[in-house]
């Protein structure tokens, strides 16, 4: 029988076999309820009928908050490197495979959203390691718009539909963002290229937040994870992605899907920037600031191995919206840091996957480890396994439990925490910190005179959905680009002044 998580769960149903209730028992009929007399009322004792309707009206489970629409599908990650030097993590040491979950998603949007809106795609991935499920929950891109998990509600707020019209607001977008100068460098890279994906297949993924790797002598260093896609970068124009909203709103779900089913299994490459830790204080950036990257020239990227997704879901819903992916679960050999976003995150995912799907979501196969469990945890909504009636349920006992081993047990990271005080400021800024100097090195450095065109046509055609008589916002929004470049600033001015002429704009109330 095979063992792979792809495969617990499902049921053994034989073609013709009787149709039973969700109890096993069989029914009378498929299409027929019963009736008092042949034009009499249904009655209550048809709990077939009652079955059914009850069930499907508790089809589905609340979706995400952010990331409601997305897809994945299973896989293998094969490390193909020697990195033992930096980790003792069991799925990182040279010719370990360790099966996996993929899922990509929008952030925004809600479940049924078009792909193809511009937003960051979530890039979520669950090794099921021999020492635990290790979840490395991650963006297409290597920063986020804050650094302080504080105001990520209100970033989210500033991005879904207002309460009271129930539409989506160019202008609260725009506000939250030019009040928040940090966003800068992750708005420059989402209204760029990169901003709209041709397809999942064609993007990076990166663990965007700086993660601790632990050897076996427990030398730590930090570490930034990079997912470089074997399929090439590509990406869709603002227009072509228009068009594909109407035409196409699965798009990147279905090319996922299509390729997997035609054989032709996408791959990513896992690389990862290492820095020392004795560097990190000296860093020019602020290395745990979300909103900043570590330049590659600075700590170029070293190979770890090649993740391939071979295999699509047999049920979306048990296997993909069912899915919950946390930055919590963390194995040996990998630990967290101090960056202020991932350790909000430690507590706000788990969390919202209790709720979302119920305090025993470990329990469903997909999102159950492979490796023996020993937990204290019992009871509540959904729970089917149980440890043995003889097992002690509290920790101490006198009888032969489950002990912590702190020589086996993993310390998830462990830093100096520079004072015991409690403190309430923003992330310490570096020599060259500045809100925009990423934003700038990206403009003027990386991007191409074309792709420097297309970045000002885009945020034109964004920021030009905001009412002309915003005058107070919109100056904010051409000093926020100027800050960046001023060339950048005038461009996207000369642009939006041009659409308000024309009377291009869309009115959003
Ligand atoms: P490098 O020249 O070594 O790296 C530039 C990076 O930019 C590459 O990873 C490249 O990816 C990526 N890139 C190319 N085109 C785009 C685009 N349209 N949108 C977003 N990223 C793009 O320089 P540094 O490492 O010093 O970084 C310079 C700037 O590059 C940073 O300020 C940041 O804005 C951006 N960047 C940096 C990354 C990092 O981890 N250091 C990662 C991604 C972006 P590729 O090689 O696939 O073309």
């Amino acid at each position: 029988m095979s063992t792979h998580p792809a495969d617990k769960g499902r049921r053994d149903v034989q073609a013709k076999a009787p149709t039973t209730t969700d109890s096993g028992v069989p029914v009378p009929h498929d299409e027929f309820s019963a009736t008092v007399g042949k034009q009499g009322p249904q009655t209550i004792q048809d709990f077939y009928l009652i079955e059914k309707l009850a069930h499907f009206n508790r089809e589905n489970v609340p979706e995400r908050i952010p990331h409601a629409k997305g897809s994945g599908a299973f896989g293998e990650f094969e490390t193909t490197e020697d990195v033992s030097d930096i980790t003792c993590a069991g799925l990182f040491q040279k010719g370990v495979k360790t099966p996996m979950l993929a899922r990509f998603s929008t952030v925004a949007g809600e479940k049924g959203s078009p792909d193809t809106w511009r937003d960051p795609r979530g890039f979520a991935l669950k090794f099921y390691t021999q020492e635990g499920n290790y979840d490395l929950v991650g963006n297409n891109t290597p920063i986020f718009f804050i650094r302080d998990a504080i105001k990520f509600p209100d970033f989210i707020h500033s991005q879904r539909r207002k309460s009271a019209s129930g539409l989506r607001n160019h202008a609260m977008q725009w506000d939250f963002w030019t009040l928040s100068p940090e966003t800068t460098h992750q708005v420059t890279w989402l209204m760029g290229d990169r901003g709209i994906p041709k397809t999942w297949r064609h993007m990076d993924g990166f663990g965007s937040h700086t993660y601790q790797f632990i050897n076996a002598e427990g030398k730590r260093h930090w570490v930034k994870f990079h997912f470089k896609t074997n399929q090439g970068i590509d990406f869709l124009t603002a227009d072509e992605a228009d068009r594909l909203a109407g035409t196409d709103p699965d798009l990147h779900r279905e090319d996922l899907y299509e390729s997997i089913r035609n054989g032709d299994y996408p791959s990513w490459d896992l690389y990862v920037q290492v820095m020392p830790l004795e560097e990190a204080d000296g860093y020019r950036f602020n290395p745990f600031d979300l909103t900043k990257t570590w330049s590659q020239k600075d700590y170029p990227k070293r190979k770890v191995g090649t993740m391939t997704l071979n295999r699509n879901p047999d049920n979306h819903h048990a296997q993909i919206e069912q899915a919950a992916f946390a930055p919590t679960n963390i194995v040996r050999g990998i630990g967290f840091s101090p960056d202020k976003m991932l350790l909000g995150r430690i507590f706000a995912y788990p969390d919202i996957h209790r709720y979302r799907i119920g305090p025993n979501y470990t329990q469903i196969p997909v999102n159950a480890p492979i490796s023996p469990l020993s937990s204290y945890s019992k009871e509540g909504p959904m729970q089917y396994e149980f440890n043995q009636a003889e097992m002690a349920e509290y920790h101490p006992n006198s009888i032969d439990g489950p002990t912590a081993d702190p020589a086996k047990g993993y310390d998830f990271g462990e830093w100096d925490t520079k004072g015991s005080d409690i403190h309430r400021e923003d992330v310490a800024p570096h020599a060259e910190d500045t809100d925009q100097v990423q934003a700038t090195t990206l403009y003027r450095e990386v991007l191409d005179d074309a792709a420097r065109e297309r970045l000002a046509y885009n945020i034109t055609g964004h920021v030009g959905k905001i009412d002309p008589s915003e005058t107070e916002l919109l100056e904010r929004v051409y000093a926020y680009w100027s800050a960046v470049d001023p060339e950048l600033g005038d461009n996207v001015r000369k642009g939006v002044e041009g659409l308000a002429e024309r009377g291009n704009h869309r009115l959003r109330v």
